[in-house]
């Protein structure tokens, strides 16, 4: 099975996020970056059918040179090779229809997303990206079984799992569920060794037109102070909560 994980490339999640460009642009100034955490349960999901039936593993992100290291840290785990396609992942549309153009050349049987980057949190990628490619496309995927052709995938849905069946080639979002938190891998020395040498192809990016623009950033607005009461006190309690927090 030829397998495609899309990798994107997210501040980490204790990273302060600060705005430039008149609150128009993320700053990354002293941000550590790192895979999706969605997109590392598809990852882990990915080796496990490779190890299991055979086949490959490629790992594809959309973005400048800044984001090799974290497909080498794909590579790292246990992809066989990489490819960015070298432009600024401008919007979801954008991102979908590059990565679109290569899976139409390469062949593969099965395309595994997260089901949303922690960082624009859009969820628009996977779905486009199945569009693009007229292939079925299960969402919030949380087990799969292959047999042969066809994969049996488990859904998470309101108060409940829906299990779905479709044939190869197709698109999955992955997310916790696909694989346990415990079942994630830390890339070992050979592991960190060997991904130097595996290939890590930069191609360029198609023509394509973004479709949205990002106009101005706003952070939440900051946590108030604590006030602490004692278990003792619930009628202070309730009256915090009705009068000041106006929650109950
Ligand atoms: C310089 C810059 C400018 C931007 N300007 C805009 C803008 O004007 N408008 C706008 O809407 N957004 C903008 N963005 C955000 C950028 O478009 C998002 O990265 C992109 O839209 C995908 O985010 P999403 O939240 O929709 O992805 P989601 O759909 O939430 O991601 C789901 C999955 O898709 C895959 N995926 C997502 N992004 C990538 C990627 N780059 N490479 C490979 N796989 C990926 C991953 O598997 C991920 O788990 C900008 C980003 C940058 C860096």
């Amino acid at each position: 099975m030829k397998i495609l994980v899309c990798i994107s490339h997210v501040p980490d999640t204790t990273s302060k996020i600060n705005f430039t460009d008149n609150d128009s642009a993320f700053d990354t100034n002293g941000v550590q970056f790192v895979i999706n955490p969605y997109d590392e349960f598809g990852l882990t999901r990915a080796m496990w059918i490779k190890e299991k039936q055979g086949g490959t593993v490629t790992v594809v992100n959309v973005g400048n040179a800044t984001t090799e290291p974290t497909l080498r840290k794909a590579l790292a785990i246990g992809a066989d090779d990489a490819i960015r396609i070298d432009a600024d992942p401008t919007d979801a549309f954008f991102v979908a229809k590059q990565i679109s153009e290569i899976a139409k050349t390469n062949g593969y049987d099965l395309i595994i997303t997260g089901r949303e980057s922690i960082d624009y949190n859009g969820g628009n990628v996977p779905g486009m990206l199945a569009a693009l490619l007229d292939w079925p496309f299960v969402n919030a995927c949380i087990g799969m079984e292959i047999d042969g052709n066809s994969a049996k995938l488990v859904r998470e849905i309101d108060g409940g799992k829906e299990t779905l069946s479709g044939n190869f080639p197709m698109v999955i979002a992955g997310q916790k569920g696909l694989v346990e938190e415990s079942d994630l891998r830390i890339p070992n020395m050979r592991g960190i060794m060997t991904a130097r040498t595996k290939p890590l192809q930069v191609v360029p990016a198609t023509d394509a037109s973004k479709m949205t623009e990002s106009v101005s950033y706003q952070k939440p607005p900051a946590k108030g102070d604590i006030k602490m009461i004692s278990p003792d006190n619930v009628e202070e309690l309730v009256s915090l909560l009705h009068n000041e927090a106006k929650v109950i």
